[in-house]
């Protein structure tokens, strides 16, 4: 398969052409007001806003923003050119199979069309989402960098709260860019990062992936998009990124330096605290000649959905592992595609759903909630899900919990990141499958009427 796209503007065409961009023309405000209709407008389109005014924002500011350029799994099936319930598999096909990115010069990178290192943020249309947010967040930046030893790329992406002209502060949670940094820091010197801003859902799902310190995930944006990741050399520091992008900060998180940074509107629908974290001192600006920022609301479905998706091919293999009929996995939305997972499995030895919950439980710290259900349940339907653990599932045989398991810190429950797990059972009973007990009701014919044939 090859994509007929790989840079953020012959994506947002495509979206154009399937009706799923919509451009805004009024004058909207970078306080709150592009967060509130990115967040009503996510999942049904993409929005295009065309004018930007903002408190720190030049008035002749030309930049526009997009956002909610991957808010669907429609999207994403439309992005990787896969049926909607193939994305996860596809993914993890991908991620098996990474074709390592190229690099282009100057002359090749569109990115590369203006530079400057009179570097002030405040000349980008850096939105403010929620209403305790500490300030201006860059909330889609693919923040790239290196391992001094290996020199095997990280890309992830990051929330960065906009502190003055020139830094940045950054939440690192214990994963690869942390521990690249605490290299560096050891040893008293500062790790160079590219943040680039404007990219496909390829890249922002690729840079999602679960995949081991060294594993450079652009390879995984190329493999999905059928040919190699166009990078390009830093101005000032020696991490290339992608050269198709819209904008990037070049710059340096500082070694032993810490302010305060926070509260953020976080997936979980809560705050993340204030903290004293790391510092991203910005040094130069690349961009386009007309760039598009771009910023993703957080918690709206496009949040959460990059990761889940990243996350389900791998989590349908480990459960595959454990029980080979297992079908589909689906990290749903009321679980802020983190903490509640549905196995669909075709059960054929009786305690085989327990065997999937371990799994994928074991796969993933941050699941808390796993139901199993059978082949003739729509696992991506909430109310069919819903009716299995109502009609197929008894609580005091069916339900188990553990208790004090690796959570997720960001979930306010949970102490500090210690969390109950719970596995709900909601598979018929072996004995009861030959019988016509949990026999589903049917109305011949139905699947293949046409109501709208019988309307006048
Ligand atoms: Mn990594």
């Amino acid at each position: 398969m090859r994509n007929n796209y790989t840079s953020m503007r012959e994506w947002l065409n495509i979206l154009y052409e399937n009706g799923l961009l919509k451009h805004v023309k009024k004058k909207v405000k970078l306080e709150f007001e592009v967060a509130a209709l990115g967040k009503k407008a996510c999942g049904k389109y993409a929005l295009y806003f065309e004018h930007i005014r903002g408190q720190n924002l030049p008035a002749d500011n030309k930049i526009p923003i997009v956002t909610g350029i991957a808010g669907s799994r429609n999207m994403i099936a439309l992005a990787m050119g896969v049926a909607v319930d193939e994305i996860g598999k596809h993914f993890a096909a991908m991620q098996s199979n990474p074709l390592p990115p190229t690099i282009v010069d100057n002359a090749h990178a569109p990115v590369k069309e203006v530079i400057t290192k009179d570097v002030n943020l405040y000349r980008l249309p850096i939105p403010i989402h929620h209403e305790k947010d500490a300030g201006q967040y860059i909330t889609a930046g693919i923040v790239v960098a290196k391992n001094p030893i290996t020199g095997e790329r990280n890309v992830s992406i990051h929330r960065l709260q906009v502190h003055d002209k020139n830094h940045l502060g950054i939440l690192l949670l214990p994963r690869h860019l942390k521990a690249l940094q605490q290299m560096m820091e050891s040893e008293g010197k500062p790790l160079e990062v590219a943040i680039s801003i404007g990219n496909d859902p390829i890249i922002l799902l690729a840079s999602q992936a679960i995949v081991p310190l060294g594993f450079d995930e652009f390879g995984i944006a190329g493999a999905l998009y059928g040919e190699p990741v166009k990078l390009v050399k830093g101005e000032t520091i020696s991490v290339e990124y992608p050269a198709y992008c819209e904008i990037v900060l070049e710059g340096k998180i500082l070694p032993d330096v810490r302010h305060p940074e926070g509260p953020f509107g976080e997936y979980p629908k809560y705050y993340g605290p204030k903290a004293d974290r790391e510092v991203v001192e910005v040094t130069c600006i690349a961009s386009r000649r007309d760039p598009i920022y771009q910023t993703i609301v957080p918690a709206t479905d496009e949040h959460t959905l990059l990761g889940a998706v990243a996350r389900e091919g791998g989590l349908l293999k480990s459960v595959q592992q454990a029980v080979p009929t297992a079908k589909k996995v689906y990290l749903s939305p009321g679980g802020a595609g983190r903490y509640h997972l549905v196995i669909q499995i075709d059960k054929k030895n009786e305690g085989e759903a327990k065997n999937a919950i371990f799994a994928a439980l074991g796969n993933n710290q941050e699941i808390k909630h796993v139901v199993v259900v059978d082949t003739d349940v729509d696992i991506f339907d909430p109310i069919d899900v819903s009716w299995a653990i109502a009609t197929r599932c008894q609580a005091d045989k069916d339900v188990f919990i553990i208790s004090g398991a690796c959570g997720n810190k960001l979930d306010p429950s949970s102490n500090d990141g210690v969390s109950a797990k719970m596995g709900i059972d909601a598979t018929v009973p072996m004995q009861d499958k030959s019988t016509e007990k949990f026999n589903r009701i049917q109305i011949p014919g139905e699947e293949n009427i046409n109501l709208i044939q019988y309307i006048d």
